[in-house]
């Protein structure tokens, strides 16, 4: 049974106490709206300059006394919050189909990211945080300690498409590793974040540490950039430009998380009924709205139907609604905005040549913002399909005759976010990852893995990105590093009296002794 009724968790006593948290000295506010009816959910306010530098002073107050805190302490929290975010994952999974319209299969997934990321660093934490010793340059007489030292506080931009991952997951390392947190969310999807940092505070987060401010990017993006220690960004390509350009000028350092174009190449020994479910959730997952999702796909000559054709039938009689309920296998897109946005590029490939396999429509009898599944076939770059992101719904389908043709295809793109390569052949598989530009290779499957594998950095190359989140980088680029450096006895450079041409004969004879003794 389907069940378009507004959850009955999201009262307006519930939502205007989740933004009464967001500064907004000027009385602006944005209407929020429930994206399956366009009914206005709640007036969330917008940040001024001024409400933006005042939520940076509280942050500093609080890093300070925070980055004190012993390491045990602060973890203590987060394995509170971990059992909190789990036993509330319903909750929030409301918030975030009502803000974005995703199905809830997607929405309870996308709950059980940042309790992932902390159980990760949970256990690797007080590893990359212990300061190291290492051998100084005189062996026994010198060392030299690598000390991890907070940031401060780290500004997080974060989109509307995974509204509660993003917002969290990235702040989660940064609030372990001694620093304070200020996000903007996107303005659509501000409830689910607001809802977990009040989670992350029942768990015990000093108030003051997580700051919210919220407002357009191109108003609150500079105060924040110009505010912030470091820069957590998750969007579009173009956004990533202007934020990365600031922070180099303000000379912080920046994480920049953005879109991709992403293939999937399918060899001719592959188990089609395996590989149709998985590629059709990497095609159609979150209606196309993730930034790994696959937007062209590569099949070979010879089971070229057969593929194009179980794609297609599986496409054609996916379940697609708005409903509260676990039913639908697709949900909206984002907005009546992006839903244009995405028919704009089916329009444009077919009035250049390409052909509608199945889908190809906006579905208002659903909602203002559904999109039709949609399979093209005879994409080719001189359309938006082909060459720039969609970021929606649709796929396009290419033959390939030899593997070299296809990787050479794959990596015809600017992007190089995510790429996925399906083989009965694992090592077969993995000799065609090697060859795939992209910063993360799925193999048989589409995106999931890679993304849930939170030990390995996971970035984007080309225009995708720059740095990464996950993995001991994940958490270390929100440090600096101290060279704490000890020499016990002075020892270095001549010594008073001594003939120089003897002293260099001696420290380069000493440099020569100290490999050959792999001391140094
Ligand atoms: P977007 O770049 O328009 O917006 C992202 C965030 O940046 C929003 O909070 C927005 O308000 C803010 N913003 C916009 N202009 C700004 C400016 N000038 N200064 C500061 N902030 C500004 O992106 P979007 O459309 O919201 O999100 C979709 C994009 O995000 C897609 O391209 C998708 O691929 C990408 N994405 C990438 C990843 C990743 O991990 N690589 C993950 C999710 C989404």
């Amino acid at each position: 049974m389907s069940t378009t009724t507004r959850p009955a968790t999201l009262t307006d006593e519930f939502l205007d106490g989740l933004v009464a948290r967001v500064p907004g000295s000027s009385g602006a506010t944005w209407k929020l709206t429930e994206v399956y009816t366009g009914e206005v959910l709640v007036e969330l306010p917008q940040s001024t300059e001024e409400d933006i530098e005042r939520a940076f002073h509280e942050a500093r107050a609080a890093q300070r006394l925070w980055a004190q805190w012993p390491l045990k302490k602060r973890l203590e929290i987060f394995e509170r919050a971990h059992t909190l975010l789990l036993d509330n994952a319903l909750t929030t999974t409301d918030l975030i189909q009502a803000e974005s319209g995703k199905n809830r299969r997607m929405a309870v997934e996308e709950t059980c990211d940042p309790p992932m990321i902390i159980s990760h660093y949970l256990k690797r934490a007080p590893k990359l945080l212990t300061p190291k010793k290492h051998g100084g340059p005189v062996p026994f007489l010198s060392s030299s300690t690598e000390v991890h030292v907070p940031k401060g506080v780290v500004g997080i931009i974060a989109p509307w498409n995974f509204p509660f991952a993003t917002g969290l997951s990235d702040a989660i390392p940064a609030l372990i590793a001694g620093n304070a947190v200020v996000v903007k969310p996107d303005n659509k999807t501000a409830l689910s974040p607001l809802y977990g940092i009040s989670l992350l505070e029942e768990a015990g987060l000093p108030e003051g540490l997580f700051q919210v401010v919220c407002g357009e990017g191109p108003d609150v993006g500079p105060t924040l950039i110009d505010n912030a220690d470091y820069v957590m960004f998750t969007g579009s390509t173009a956004t990533g430009r202007v934020i990365g350009e600031r922070a180099g000028r303000n000379l912080i350092g920046c994480c920049l998380e953005l879109g991709g174009k992403n293939p999937m190449i399918v060899l001719d020994d592959v188990n089609a009924d395996e590989w149709v479910e998985s590629a059709t959730f990497g095609v159609f997952g979150n209606t196309g709205q993730i930034c790994m999702h696959i937007e062209r796909i590569y099949l070979p000559e010879r089971r070229y139907d057969e593929l194009r054709d179980a794609l297609v039938e599986r496409a054609s009689t996916l379940s697609i609604g708005a409903s509260y309920d676990f039913g639908p296998e697709i949900g909206s897109l984002v907005s009546p905005d992006h839903r244009d946005r995405v028919a704009s590029h089916v329009e444009d490939a077919v009035a250049k040549g390409a052909t509608v396999l199945t889908g190809g429509r906006a579905r208002p009898d659903l909602g203002p913002a559904f999109f039709e599944p949609t399979v093209l076939e005879g994409v080719t770059k001189d359309m938006l399909a082909g060459r720039t992101e969609t970021f929606g719904p649709v796929v396009g389908l290419y033959r390939y005759r030899t593997v070299d043709e296809a990787i050479k295809l794959a990596n015809d793109t600017d992007y190089g976010l995510n790429a996925s390569v399906w083989s009965g052949d694992i090592a077969r598989a993995e000799a065609v990852a090697e060859r795939i530009e992209s910063g993360n290779v799925n193999i048989n499957d589409a995106l999931a893995t890679a993304y849930a594998s939170k030990a390995t950095p996971s970035g984007g190359v080309k225009n995708s990105g720059v740095g990464a989140r996950h993995g001991d980088q994940g958490l270390l680029k929100y440090t600096d590093v101290k060279n704490v450096a000890v020499l016990k006895k002075q020892v270095l450079g001549a010594r008073p009296g001594q003939d120089y041409d003897a002293y260099v004969q001696q420290m380069l004879h000493s440099l020569k002794l100290m490999r050959r003794l792999r001391v140094r």
